[in-house]
């Protein structure tokens, strides 16, 4: 399609028309648009296609098909101040999902609504979380960013952290960030401690390990957080 034939050129409210009739079709029948399936991007597609015969409008993003998606709760539950935003697209082993593409290999993946959103603010930065979703407010379907924690680390990553730990306890962690503040370097330290070098250095920057080193100043840093 040339774009100067795109029907939003020639009438530029159109786009607000049609983004509030493709909620109006989601909101109606969420369950009909499975996330498990098809990208939020895809459902729109979908519904532009099935029902309104147009091409997609260019202020249509993600985050606004995933607010489509939601119904407001109708009560506060215990432990949170604001009512719950509840998942109405798919569901998978009791959590909310939906399907992304992979920009690098492309490949299509389901993920937990609740970790998605707090990956990918409406305003703000893209994060990465290595951690898993815990509902607050208690309500597994509840996508609200605010009832949302990331806890704890990926099983396998589980499982090297405590290695770690037993073969280095956070007694011998704190006594090299002393020698470290004394003078000594991340080289001279992984030498004596016959330790990986970017684990020492890790540690003195405080990436790794940091509830051994909690509390202290470990000097020269390369960055603060
Ligand atoms: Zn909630």
């Amino acid at each position: 399609m040339r774009r100067d034939a795109s029907p939003y050129t020639k009438n530029p409210g159109l786009q607000r028309i049609n983004i509030a009739l493709i909620a109006k079709y989601i909101r109606k029948n969420p369950g009909k648009f499975k996330t498990d399936k098809f990208t939020l991007l895809e459902i729109a597609d979908r519904v532009l296609a099935q029902e309104i015969d147009m091409p997609r409008p260019a202020k249509l993003k993600a985050h606004m098909i995933f607010q489509m998606l939601l119904k407001p709760g109708s009560r506060i539950r215990k432990g949170v101040s604001t009512p719950c935003l509840e998942w109405r697209g798919a569901v998978r082993s009791g959590a909310p999902v939906l399907t992304t593409v992979n920009s690098m290999s492309g490949k299509r993946l389901i993920v937990d609504a609740r970790k998605y959103i707090l990956e990918n603010p409406a305003k703000g930065k893209r994060r990465n979380f290595r951690s898993n979703p815990h509902s607050l407010c208690g309500n597994d379907l509840c996508v609200n960013p605010r009832h949302i924690e990331m806890r704890g680390m990926p099983h396998e990553l589980k499982s090297g952290e405590n290695h770690a730990r037993a073969k280095y306890p956070d007694k011998l962690i704190r006594k090299m960030a002393h020698e470290y503040n004394a003078g000594a370097t991340a080289k001279e330290l992984a030498k004596k401690y016959r330790m990986v070098f970017t684990y020492v250095e890790q540690i003195m920057r405080k990436e790794r390990r940091t509830e051994a080193t909690e509390g202290m100043t470990i000097r020269g840093r390369f960055h603060d957080h």
